[in-house]
């Protein structure tokens, strides 16, 4: 059973989480630091490392029992080679491969994923679902971004890519989004989406948005009303695509605010006709970064 053990590490714009993960997803002790990326990619691969050793130290560990390193990171990545493909999300490190580098320094298996990809394949690992035929994690933070997980394995494009649920189209005419389009999701119901639509009356982030929303201010309450309406047209779209068993909703806003936007989404999710609305649950991701860790290590379970 000794051998049974992975590490999970979440490479984040701000944060980076690692733990020891055990064959049946307990996460045996974890801990982080700040990831800082324009310290610079090498820099971060030796924290990283020692961070590992300190862990297995501390729980008395031999860092070669390991049975694999599983990586989520922000980002887009290439599975495959292990390369992180732009400086967007962590800047000065695009170009740089993670899975030859962390190989370079433990002699182990290592495995890259994006990381609302580990995210999503660590909630259904934590649930006993990986057999579902279709589960999906929405993430709505700073961006607004989602991983789908088909039959246990993660969907991903004919180059790798993962869904891009935050450019999908929820109001034609709405706000113009960097990716050429109008109206895309995360362009109404992102953080800096409420944000931007609350500094036009003087307010200064999307926390001040929720809080003044909910002390009944008209002006913010109709940026939330607007955020949940998007929210709910996006969970509908979703539905009749993946005709998922599970829905997850994560990220940020999620984490402090769910209860504002689940009765919207559980009213249109029955509102559906088409589909066998019954079979799918609703629920709100763990907090935090154990679905990432539990995700990332059990990669290397597989
Ligand atoms: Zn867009």
């Amino acid at each position: 059973m000794e051998r049974r053990k992975a590490i999970g590490i979440v490479i984040g714009g701000t944060r980076t989480s690692l733990g020891i993960v055990s064959a049946e997803g307990m996460i045996e002790i974890q801990t982080q630091f700040d990831t800082n990326p324009r310290t610079g990619f090498d820099f971060a691969l030796e924290r990283i490392a020692d961070a590992i050793y300190n862990m297995c130290a501390k729980v008395d560990l031999d860092p070669a029992l390991l049975v694999g390193i599983g990586v989520g990171s922000t980002g887009p990545v290439d599975h495959i080679t292990g390369i992180i493909r732009t400086d967007f999300t962590l800047p000065t490190w695009g170009g740089r491969n993670i899975i030859q580098g962390l190989k370079g320094l433990f002699k182990t298996h290592v495995l890259l994923e994006n990381d609302v990809d580990v995210a999503v394949f660590g909630e259904a690992f934590l649930e006993n679902e990986q057999s579902l035929s279709s589960v999906v994690l929405m993430t709505f933070g700073t961006g607004v971004g989602g991983g789908v997980l088909l039959n246990g394995k993660i969907y991903r494009g004919s180059q790798g890519e993962h869904p891009e649920i935050g450019h999908m189209l929820v109001r034609r005419a709405g706000p113009k989004c960097y990716c050429g389009m109008r109206g895309c999701l995360e362009m109404i119901a992102s953080g800096k989406a409420i944000a931007r639509a609350g500094q036009r009356f003087g307010m200064k982030d999307s926390y001040e948005v929720f809080a003044r929303a909910k002390d009944g201010d008209p002006r913010a309450r109709k940026i939330i009303d607007s955020a949940i309406d998007s929210v709910a047209l996006g969970v509908w779209n979703i539905l009749h695509t993946f005709l998922p068993e599970r829905i997850i909703l994560g990220g940020g806003i999620m984490d402090e605010h769910y209860q504002m936007f689940e009765p919207a989404v559980r009213k249109i999710i029955d509102k559906a006709t088409m589909i066998p609305k019954d079979g799918v649950s609703l629920s709100k991701a763990r907090v935090g970064n154990e679905a990432g860790i539990v995700g990332a290590a059990a990669l290397c379970f597989q």
